[in-house]
Formats: structure tokens, C-alpha cells, sequence
């Protein structure tokens, strides 16, 4: 069985509506989507470091469409484990945790791996929306794309804009 390690932020928690939806709570403003597209999220988000700092912002991330029903089937057939650099954000931890198990209760603790650089992570397949953490990855390599990756070239990893074609290349 093929171990595939996946991320959270930008690939399975749609972490952009979140940060739309704390700007315009702080700001009365709407986000335009297209001011975000080729941006860091801290240059599109000024305040994005004070979102993500703020108890609830991972715990109430919505979801990515077609995430849970994919990475349902994903576990059923590859060694899957999650794995977020969550020690950038301590606090986040406990939040991510508990959004795992309310939103995918066929993942066990095993399978969660919250950790600081993911250079350790060994696996054959990484599902990821940024480059540091796949360019350093041995396996094969799935781009993600969200508004700070999207005018990038994808160079050697295969770029997906969502579940669904992670769904054809992943479970044919
Ligand atoms: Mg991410």
C-alpha cells in the first residue's frame, strides 16, 4: 500500500474563507478575490498572522468541497496520513485535532502529524499547497492550488485545482 501524506491548510480547511471572513469582520470590506491571486497570503491578508493567532479561526474552517468523501476512499486505499506543520501556530493543535475528528472520524490519532518542517516526512505521494514543502519532498508531488500558488509554474509537481481531480488521478 502507497503511503500519501496530506495537508490541511490550503488542501483539505478552506483556510481563504476564512481569512475573507475575518478581513471583513475587522475591516467592514470585502476581499476581491482576484487581489489575492499571486500573493502571499500575509501580503493579500495585511492582518493574516493576527487571524490565524485568534482561538477558532482552524477550529471553524470550512471545508474544501469534495475533501471528505475523496480522502474517505484515499484511506481505504493508500497508508494516508495527515500532515500539518501545525507547530507554526501552537495553539492551533488542539483546534486542528479536534476539526479532524468532527469532519473525518475515519482518521485515527496515528495517522496525525502535526510538526514543524516537513523536510522529515518520508512518504511516496504529498498533497501540499506550497512549494517548500514539496520541492524538498522525495515522492510524487501534488500542487494544490489556492490564490498565493496559482500563477506559479508548477515545474515538477502536478498541479489540481481541487478534489475532484485528485479523485481521477488518485483512485482510477
Ligand atoms: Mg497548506
Amino acid at each position: 500500500m502507497k503511503r500519501i501524506a496530506v495537508d490541511m491548510d490550503g488542501v483539505l480547511a478552506d483556510v481563504y474563507s476564512q481569512f475573507d471572513r475575518y478581513y471583513t469582520e475587522e475591516t467592514g470590506k470585502v476581499m476581491k478575490h482576484e487581489d489575492t491571486i499571486g500573493r502571499p497570503e500575509g501580503e493579500a491578508f495585511p492582518n493574516a498572522l493576527d487571524y490565524v493567532n485568534s482561538p477558532g479561526f482552524f477550529r471553524s474552517a470550512p471545508l474544501m468541497a469534495h475533501g471528505q468523501r475523496v480522502l474517505e476512499k484515499i484511506n481505504q486505499q493508500y497508508q494516508l496520513f495527515i500532515v500539518s506543520a501545525a507547530m507554526e501556530f501552537p495553539n492551533s493543535l488542539g483546534e486542528k485535532q479536534a476539526w479532524l475528528n468532527e469532519h473525518f472520524p475515519f482518521i485515527t490519532w496515528r495517522q496525525m502529524v502535526f510538526c514543524g518542517s516537513k523536510d522529515i516526512i518520508k512518504a511516496d505521494i504529498m498533497v501540499d499547497d506550497h512549494f517548500r514543502n514539496l520541492d524538498v519532498f522525495t515522492g510524487t508531488t501534488y500542487l494544490f492550488t489556492q490564490p498565493h500558488n496559482q500563477l506559479r509554474d508548477p515545474g515538477i509537481h502536478t498541479r489540481v485545482d481541487d478534489w475532484l481531480q485528485l479523485e481521477k488521478l488518485l483512485l482510477s
